[in-house]
């Protein structure tokens, strides 16, 4: 409780607060659960068929920290299990606080080798997901007047191409375009929408970049942090983006890389 009345962006630090984290698994999804568990947060674990054992892991982590997990399977970007994933929460705990849109997918491949079903696969995913979610959540949040958080797991990749990475790229791009347009329809409701741009940070994701020892040093040329980020980096930021110091921040890209994307020469 505790909110001064009315709309406002500012959440009450003091409360065990409800956050949603898709594609919570695995990776910097499954650190943001455990960071948010910390501070006492109901955290629901979504995560996609087939990963149950993964969600698992993550729910023990979150209980661990000292939240409560509650996973949900649900494929993001199936609208049909969007819109009973928002139910069961909706049943259990009621509006969310604070959103985290992470899930993700980013099977590399050459440009002359995407084929219609990769790109939708990619687009469903990354950039569909992100939307079905956020609608299925924010109307609660609306309604329930208290304000809260948006916040969307996009990549430096929204700035930057990647020869591998054309179908991802965009969805990218995309995501971070989404929380531009929603900061103005949440805005007034006190929600905020903003997204974060990881860098290289080493996930399953990314694996065939961190297992190849000439890519490994490559990064670390480029990073100036001298290494390539990890789930907590990404998820420390998030959490920090969740609190009511960063309630007059709306339609941001933050990025989170180490100083990768400024180091040119
Ligand atoms: P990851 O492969 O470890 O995690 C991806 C997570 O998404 C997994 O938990 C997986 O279960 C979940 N997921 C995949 N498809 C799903 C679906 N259809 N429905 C629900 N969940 C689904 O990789 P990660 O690096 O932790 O990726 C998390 C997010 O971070 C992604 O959106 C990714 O694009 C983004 N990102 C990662 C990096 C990086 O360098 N690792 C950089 C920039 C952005």
């Amino acid at each position: 409780g505790g909110m001064s009345g009315g709309v406002s962006g500012d959440l009450d630090a003091g409360t065990c607060r409800t956050v949603l984290v898709t594609g919570a698994a695995r990776g910097i999804g499954r650190a943001t659960a455990a960071r948010f568990g910390r501070e006492g947060a109901r955290v629901v674990v979504n995560f996609p068929p087939g990963e149950r054992e993964y969600a698992e892991q993550t729910g023990a982590l979150v209980r661990e920290e000292g939240g409560t997990p509650l996973l949900v399977e649900a494929d993001v970007a199936d609208p049909a299990a969007v819109t009973e994933m928002a139910a069961i929460v909706h049943a259990t705990w009621g509006p969310l606080d604070v959103l985290v849109n992470n899930a993700g997918i980013c099977p590399f491949a050459d440009f002359f080798d995407i084929d219609v079903e990769l790109w939708d696969r990619v687009q469903h995913v990354n950039l569909r997901g992100a939307f079905l979610v956020t609608q299925a959540f924010t109307r609660a949040m609306v309604e329930a007047g208290r304000g809260g958080r948006v916040l969307s797991v996009s990549s430096i990749s929204a700035w930057v191409g990647g020869s591998q990475q054309v179908h991802y790229c965009t969805t990218k791009a995309g995501i971070s375009s989404l929380m531009k347009s929603l900061a103005i329809v949440l805005g007034p409701h006190g929600i905020t929408c903003n997204a974060v741009l990881p860098g290289a940070i080493a996930t399953d994701i990314n694996k065939a970049d961190w297992t190849d020892q000439a890519k490994v040093d490559y990064f670390r040329s480029r990073i100036p942090a001298g290494r390539m980020g990890e789930p907590a980096d990404v998820a420390g930021v998030l959490w920090l983006l969740s609190q009511p110091e960063s309630a007059y921040m709306n339609g941001s890209d933050v990025l989170v890389d180490g100083g990768m994307f400024v180091n040119l020469q």
